[in-house]
């Protein structure tokens, strides 16, 4: 039952953001988390969303700073690294994590342009962070090797870290190693720089590498305020470059939980040409429950995309990570819902999956969480 307006606690203002972000600081040192790593182009964001909204729970805020629910909120199953990317580091380098026969993932760097509060990937990237930075040209070559003892490998992800993070010199010298494989058909890089930084791209030698490698371009824009004209206009230019883009990103409460909302994202970047392929359930790492949805949510908004939106954006399937890969909804086998357990099997493997309990899943206010223009109709 829901409380009364009058017993709702107020919203988190400027003061009490400042407290919780020095309690996140200290609780990142000890379980190793992401810092709070904010661009100026996004603190612009931040900042329109503070004037308007009065408090830093708006959409924005909780991708960027903790909220009340981030530091207290725990839920059964978490743990630090749940897509065990330590288990998957085949060469002993954790910048080459190998979970699939045909594809590797290549963390040429561990820096983002900015960190995210909902970061799957905190707990390795924070270690990576904490220790010397490994040299790219050792580390590339490790790749390369790798790549060549393995023929069934068709393709290179680079991924978070953010690699558009790396100077042009940087990443060139990575592209040109990776092209010369010829066994590679596919060189993928996922990111983030469009949403936090997008005057990485402003001189075009970066797009100008990337169109040179055919690549193929992963957004993770996770809010359609993301997307605001300057992204706009950074992606046509890709989009002019040739470059093939798309986007993928998780459903988060309080951030983008609505399917209004996801319809109106993946429409908007539809008309920009990058299409968006999957939408994933965050993944139950420590001090992931804010963000988490329970799979019956999940399931209906999924499902309402599906009924009320034409294919090209309910074709985004509802996507998973686990320790074995990536699995789907229709893996789903059987559920124990007393005891808050689901079980998928993909690939002949069953993959144990913790809900999130349905008490800690309150929806996101679509008025708040579209705190520009209302919510969608
Ligand atoms: S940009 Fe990607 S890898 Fe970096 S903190 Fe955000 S989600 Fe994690």
């Amino acid at each position: 039952m829901a409380l009364p307006a009058s017993l709702l606690p107020s919203p988190t203002g400027p003061a009490e953001q400042a407290m919780l972000n020095a309690a996140y600081d200290r609780l990142a040192a000890e379980a190793r988390l992401l810092p709070i790593k904010v661009t100026g182009f996004y603190g612009k964001k931040l900042a329109a969303e503070l004037a308007v909204l009065g408090h830093t729970e708006g959409p924005l805020h909780r991708i960027a700073y903790p909220s009340r629910e981030r530091l207290s909120q725990r839920a059964p199953g978490e743990v630090a690294d749940f897509v065990d990317d330590r288990a998957n580091m085949k060469t002993g380098s954790p910048a080459i994590v190998q979970k699939y026969a045909d594809r590797v993932l290549f963390l040429a760097t561990p820096l983002c342009a900015g960190h995210c509060q909902y970061c799957f990937r905190q707990d390795v990237l924070a270690e990576m962070q904490g220790e010397d930075p490994a040299d790219l040209s050792e580390t590339l070559e490790a790749l390369v090797a790798h790549v060549r003892a393995n023929p069934a490998i068709t393709e290179v992800i680079l991924s978070g870290g953010d690699p558009l993070t790396l100077s042009p010199a940087a990443l060139g010298l990575v592209l040109d190693r990776l092209r010369g494989l010829a066994q590679l058909t596919s060189i993928r890089l996922h990111t983030r720089v469009a949403a936090f930084a997008p005057q990485f791209f402003a001189k075009g030698d970066k797009i100008r590498l990337l169109a040179e490698a055919d690549v193929r371009l992963v957004h993770h824009l996770v809010h359609p305020y993301e997307v605001c004209d300057e992204v706009a206009d950074m992606l046509r230019r890709l989009n002019a470059a040739g470059i093939r883009q798309y986007n993928q990103f998780p459903i988060l409460r309080g951030v983008n939980d609505d399917a209004g909302l996801l319809a109106r994202h993946i429409r908007r970047l539809d008309e920009l040409r990058v299409r968006t392929i999957s939408l994933f359930a965050p993944d139950p790492i420590h001090y992931s429950a804010a963000f988490r949805l329970t799979l019956d949510r999940l399931f209906a908004l999924h499902d309402q995309l599906s009924a009320e939106t034409p294919s090209w954006i309910n074709a985004a399937a509802l996507t998973f990570d686990s320790p074995l890969g990536k699995f789907r909804r229709e893996h789903l086998v059987s559920r124990d819902r007393a005891r808050g357990l689901a079980l998928f099997r993909h690939r002949g493997r069953d993959i144990p999956y913790h809900d999130l309990p349905e008490a800690l899943d309150l929806p996101g206010d679509p008025a708040v969480m579209l705190w520009r223009d209302g919510a969608p109709a």
